[in-house]
């Protein structure tokens, strides 16, 4: 069951979303393999499309400033979509010029694949190909209705046991571990695909 914590995982907290350099990883396969398709995406755009992919990450340090460790930031309006359409406006102004707009569509896909595969496990769980993982993305925000549940909870978790990101991170290594599976293949495919690209440039 999706929603039961069992008591072995009483201190092992149970959130599971993609690490960054899964992100990185999954981020750079998509421009690579747009990049295949569209002569106008640029190395710079690359990397745009991969910072782009990565973005909701830099609110880790957010949580600290409410007493929290940086693995609670999925609880924050930071990691929702709502705040990646804020994300995009803002890019898009500073940098209109600079892209071609292929590039801010991969960009804009890059986003929503790191949502994605922030709530694949809780996705697995409701599919019952993973277990106790709850909601790691608030989609509706402001306006999903899970969400209040879902921080109460984490709230009195986290003030019953002190929680730390070692807890988180073996919360999902250990809890629910094929997120961290396809995590370890995408590092794995885009690191070759990366020296692929390289080794080609040096011939
Ligand atoms: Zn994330």
């Amino acid at each position: 069951m999706c929603e039961a914590i069992p008591q072995r995982m009483r201190k092992v907290y149970d959130p599971s979303y993609m690490l960054p350099p899964g992100h990185l990883a999954v981020s750079y396969i998509l421009a690579k393999e747009s990049e295949k398709k569209s002569k106008s995406l640029t190395a710079q755009g690359i990397v745009f499309i991969v910072f782009c992919g990565i973005i909701f990450d830099l609110d880790f340090f957010v949580p600290y400033l409410f007493g929290y460790p940086g693995g609670a930031h999925h609880y924050f309006p930071t990691h929702t979509p709502l705040a990646g359409i804020v994300y995009f406006s803002v890019l898009s102004l500073m940098f209109k010029n600079k892209f071609s707009k292929k590039t801010f569509i991969v960009a804009g896909m890059a986003m929503i694949l790191h949502l994605v595969f922030d709530d694949l496990s809780y996705w697995l769980c409701l599919l019952g190909l993973e277990s106790n993982v709850r909601p790691q993305i608030f989609w509706l925000y402001p306006f999903d209705l899970r969400r209040n549940i879902e921080i109460q909870r984490a709230l009195d978790l986290y003030s019953q046991q002190k929680i730390t990101n070692k807890d988180i991170l073996l919360g999902y290594i250990v809890g629910a571990p094929k997120l961290f599976i396809i995590e370890i293949f995408s590092t794995i495919a885009a690191t070759y695909i990366f020296l692929r690209t390289k080794l080609a440039k040096n011939k």
